[in-house]
């Protein structure tokens, strides 16, 4: 299998604000080139674009290409699971939704230290095992976002786990929260088929300063910012797949050829890397990723990773466009960064483990002065 993956959660919408509206003509065609060029992963989850992205799996796959064709991964939803019988019905709604009939990947999603005692509790592990022995899942595995002696913890406990999927890029490889590096040689110590999601760490890397592009750009003219993360990550032991959540055609493309031209990076690129990603640290303000987690549970309809995106742009580039695009996502019906009532659901439900409502606080004050 080629070690691309199509991330189906930043798809391409019809309406920015609404991420139900995908536009299924776009997808279309991007899986067409996707498959055409020897690709088959395409990995989903149920809460993917509101729900929106597993029907879609069904529309733009399913329909349109023989099972064969086609390897799809989907996730159980660990942080909505409450009682025993939702692990049933939600599996039951996935395969209804996709019309995939079985899933080749099937993952818990999210597993951290407060989730994976959802799961023990709820047996999540036996469930998915079970799901196995009935054919409805061919490999089972988890994603994670937690410390490295959290996911030895769960490989440990549960050695019946077959991959796992981390957050990997090169931005987060020696951070201190995410923990890349020490996840990885977790994974490797155990064993385990490696997929990464993250590589270009939610498009951040795909987006850099003038500063490192020039550095970029001197080695290899030609090369995308996107492709210098992509390398990166489909370069390091075991990895299996390298997912990327990708919006447009062009996107797409660029990240096809990367793959295609695939070879390992020498000791220049790699001192290029470092360097770059010192320069980018200086610059985030807030680390998210854009994953929209956070979103669907929020009372206030607060459009949490549009602000903090704006906010990241103004830390870096001061201009008078940020507060515009602000006011704009409050007269399309957002909550004001400032309607934060400190619920904390969002918080709960963010991978990255942001403090959300602080990080708010800083958007009002910028935007709302
Ligand atoms: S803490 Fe604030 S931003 Fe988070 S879900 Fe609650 S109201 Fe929304
Ligand atoms: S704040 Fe956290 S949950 Fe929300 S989009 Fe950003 S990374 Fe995802």
């Amino acid at each position: 299998m080629k070690q691309l993956g199509f991330g189906l959660m930043r798809l391409p919408l019809l309406q920015a604000e609404d991420a139900r509206t995908i536009d299924l003509e776009q997808l279309n065609k991007m899986v067409d080139t996707f498959i055409e060029q020897g690709y088959t992963y395409f990995d989903t989850a149920y809460m993917y674009h509101n729900g929106a992205s597993e029907q879609m799996v069904k529309e733009a796959i399913v329909k349109r290409y023989p099972r064969s064709a086609f390897t799809i991964a989907s996730k159980l939803p660990t942080m909505l699971l409450q009682n025993l019988g939702d692990q049933e019905r939600i599996f039951s709604e996935q395969l209804e939704r996709t019309g995939a009939g079985y899933f080749d990947y099937y993952l818990l999603h999210a597993l951290d230290r407060s989730k994976y005692e959802t799961a023990k509790r709820l047996k999540s592990f036996e469930f998915v095992a079970r799901l196995k022995e009935q054919g409805l899942i061919k490999r089972m595995g988890f994603s994670f976002h937690d410390s490295a002696e959290v996911l030895d913890q769960i490989l440990t406990e549960h050695p019946e786990m077959e991959f796992v999927q981390l957050q990997i890029n090169y931005l987060d490889w020696d951070d201190p929260g995410v923990q890349s590096k020490l996840c990885h040689e977790t994974a490797c110590r155990h064993g385990k088929d490696i997929i990464i999601m993250e590589p270009v760490k939610g498009g951040r890397l795909a987006n850099i300063s003038p500063y490192g592009e020039k550095i970029y750009r001197a080695i290899h003219p030609n090369w995308s910012m996107a492709s210098w993360a992509l390398r990166y990550a489909a370069g390091l032991d075991n990895v299996k797949m390298v997912l990327s959540g990708m919006s447009s055609m062009q996107q797409l493309q660029d990240n096809i050829s990367t793959i295609n031209d695939l070879s390992p990076l020498n000791a220049q690129e790699l001192a290029a890397i470092q360097e770059v990603a010192q320069i980018i640290r200086r610059g985030i303000a807030i680390p998210c990723t854009a994953c929209r987690y956070c979103v669907e549970g929020c009372p206030q309809h607060i459009a949490i990773p549009d602000y903090f995106a704006l906010y990241n742009k103004m830390f870096e580039e001061p201009n008078a466009s940020a507060r515009q695009l602000y006011d704009g996502y409050v007269s399309a019906g957002s909550g004001k960064a400032s309607d934060c009532i400190a619920c904390g659901q969002c918080e709960h439900s963010c991978p990255q483990h942001l403090s959300i409502i602080e990080d708010l606080k800083r958007v009002a004050q910028q935007f709302e002065k």
